[in-house]
């Protein structure tokens, strides 16, 4: 289809590597002309994401982590995935303050901010097999338009 952009992007579950990939997925919707807070909240999404399939997918251990990144005329969609341990009730792990890491200090924010950021946001998951958050994010929606009618 025209005006759609894809990539892929596989990376170890080391959190050093949390930066390098909000950094590539913003590189990636430069593209799409975004604000420099538009930029700033998928990013911040991206972070979240990426930090609990390293911390809780897989609790420590190097394994693949995968980003899918599509824009579509407008509309940047994400996808992050791990094949971890998977999260046995989704519905309860995306409330506010819900965490099962206490004890590392987490505030068990994380999805709260991905929901805040992004304008939708669906986390696939089974326990034991792994997890997949979906995020999507339309660019420039307040965005003025200067046509000759706006003069
Ligand atoms: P914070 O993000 O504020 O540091 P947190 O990571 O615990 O704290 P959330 O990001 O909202 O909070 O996640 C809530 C809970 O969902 C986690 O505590 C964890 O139990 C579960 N969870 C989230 N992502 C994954 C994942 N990729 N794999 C397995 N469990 C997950
Ligand atoms: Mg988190």
């Amino acid at each position: 289809m025209e005006h759609t952009n894809e990539m892929k992007l596989i990376f170890d579950s080391r959190s050093s590597n949390e930066a390098f990939a909000r950094v590539t997925v913003a590189a990636f919707m430069t593209s799409l002309n975004p604000t420099v807070e538009e930029v700033s909240d998928v990013k911040t999404a991206v972070s979240e994401a990426v930090t609990n399939a390293i911390i809780h997918g897989y609790e420590g251990e190097v394994k693949d982590i995968c980003i899918r990144c599509r824009t579509e005329e407008k509309t940047l969609y994400l996808e992050i995935e791990d094949q971890g341990r998977g999260i046995a009730d989704v519905e309860a792990a995306m409330e506010p303050l819900f965490t099962t890491k206490p004890e590392l200090e987490r505030s068990g924010m994380g999805f709260s901010f991905m929901e805040a950021f992004m304008d939708e946001l669906e986390v696939v998951s089974e326990f034991g097999k792994g997890t997949t958050v979906k995020m999507k994010k339309i660019i420039g929606k307040g965005r003025k338009l200067w046509t000759t009618q706006s003069l």
